[in-house]
């Protein structure tokens, strides 16, 4: 009861205030985002943008350019997760952190260390009003965008996680009106159709990217592309598809009131994880051509903030191995299939060489030739193995893990009140600085 009180003192105080100066208030509603875009690039280290400034390097010049990560770059974020999981977060544990503002466990999605459901910020925009959405490349439900959404303690548990999509509420409401990503496997289930709850619900559904043309803008939608993940951006026919998506979701989203949309650039990670370089600046370039995007967008709406970052650093990548001092991305720009997809196929291919110097837009050696005629009798994983390899060997790439590694993360933002990511901060930051902007905007 007393506190009860004291809040109600304190509305009745704020209101007042409020009454008092007007003009200044308006004046500061002005100062915080209508709009809110975070964009995650999953795996993200520091290498990553390097590899990428590097790879996008015109060779006749004597600098090296820069690219837009280097145009929107504010500062540092520390990623450990809850010290029972020790120093190295995995995308769970970071995603909860990015979306709730507290650190938990390897593997919890949107729970704290007590397996205690925790809000986070698009729940908290929902709840004030503003329309909520997703855009990724991995299937909807997988631990980055699933933090924003549901409360689960295992990442694992994607059945259950695309059920809390439909089944978690605030103030009665479904949590988000777009979604846009993979996933059909987990919602089109035998044992229930999350999918057709949707569409009964008034949900608009895309099964083909283009099919997100026909859809009137301020519709809620459900897009979901791929049985998993969208494919790699090497193998996928879209070129954009990231940047697209993107598009779409704020031209279903946007309204006076604003909007929350998450990005996640989801596959960044997944070209770490098989240490497959070639997919590394691919998925890079997505992500880059959905941030030009966006850029263009901020210059059209200025009452919109957006802020990248990654959770993680994937990988160990090195930008140079084996003690020389010397990476040459110049192999990189010929490659034009994922090395998994390349793998698959060179298992059936009749001419390895020819087959292989095609997709690799280079001259396999003798020695590389005898390799991989050897290992295609083993598996598609034997086949991956020597590729990988071989575009290391002559970029000279380096790895140091399959997994993930503790460094710090880059931090990029832009638009209103970007400056509030500056210096080295974080990854909890994040998220309580967007719990405050949405609070004071909407109460100013
Ligand atoms: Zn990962």
């Amino acid at each position: 009861m007393k506190r009860f009180l004291l809040l109600l003192f304190l509305a009745v105080a704020n209101c007042s205030s409020a009454m008092a100066k007007p003009q200044q208030n308006t004046e500061e509603a002005r100062q915080f985002p209508r709009n809110i875009i975070m964009v995650i690039a999953d795996g993200m280290g520091p290498a990553y943008t390097t590899a990428y400034r590097n790879f996008s390097d015109d060779p006749n010049t004597d600098m090296v350019e820069p690219v837009i990560f280097d145009d929107i770059f504010v500062g540092n974020a520390s990623t450990y997760p809850a010290s029972e999981s020790g120093y190295v977060t995995d995308s769970a544990a970071a995603a909860t952190a990015l979306a709730t503002g507290i650190k938990t466990y390897n593997g919890a999605i949107g729970v704290d260390v007590n397996k205690q459901p925790v809000e986070s910020v698009l729940q908290r925009a929902k709840t004030l009003g503003l329309r909520t959405g997703l855009a990724v490349t991995s299937q909807i439900n997988h631990a980055t965008p699933a933090a924003y959404i549901a409360h689960n303690e295992s990442r694992q548990n994607y059945p259950q996680i695309a059920d809390s999509f439909f089944d978690s509420r605030v103030d009665n409401q479904l949590i988000a009106d777009v979604m846009l990503g993979g996933g059909t496997r987990y919602f089109n289930r035998e044992d229930r159709d999350v999918t057709a709850e949707f569409i009964n619900a008034g949900y608009e559904f895309a099964e083909q990217y283009d099919d997100l043309l026909k859809i009137d803008e301020g519709s809620n939608v459900l897009g979901l592309f791929a049985e998993v993940g969208l494919p790699p951006a090497l193998d996928d026919p879209k070129d954009d598809r990231l940047a697209f998506l993107t598009k779409h979701a704020i031209r279903f989203l946007e309204n006076p009131n604003g909007f929350f949309l998450l990005v996640e650039a989801s596959q960044v990670d997944w070209a770490g994880h098989s240490n497959d370089i070639a997919s590394v600046v691919a998925e890079m370039d997505d992500l880059a051509q959905t941030l030009d995007y966006l850029q263009s967008y901020v210059a059209a709406h200025p009452d919109t903030l957006v802020i990248l970052t990654a959770d993680h650093n994937t990988g160990g990548l090195t930008i140079g191995a084996d003690g020389e001092y010397h990476w040459d991305p110049a192999p990189l720009h010929r490659i034009s299939a994922s090395v998994t997809a390349i793998s698959k196929d060179l298992v059936k291919a009749a001419d390895v060489e020819s087959y292989v110097s095609d997709k690799l837009g280079f001259t396999l050696n003798a020695q590389e030739t005898a390799q991989l005629e050897q290992v295609k009798l083993l598996s598609v994983e034997e086949v991956e193995k020597v590729l990988k390899y071989i575009i290391d060997k002559r970029t000279n790439t380096g790895w140091t893990t399959t997994g993930h590694t503790g460094t710090d993360v880059e931090v990029f933002a832009f638009g209103k009140q970007s400056q509030l990511f500056t210096g080295q901060i974080d990854n909890t930051d994040i998220a309580k600085h967007i719990f405050d902007l949405l609070d004071r905007r909407t109460s100013s």
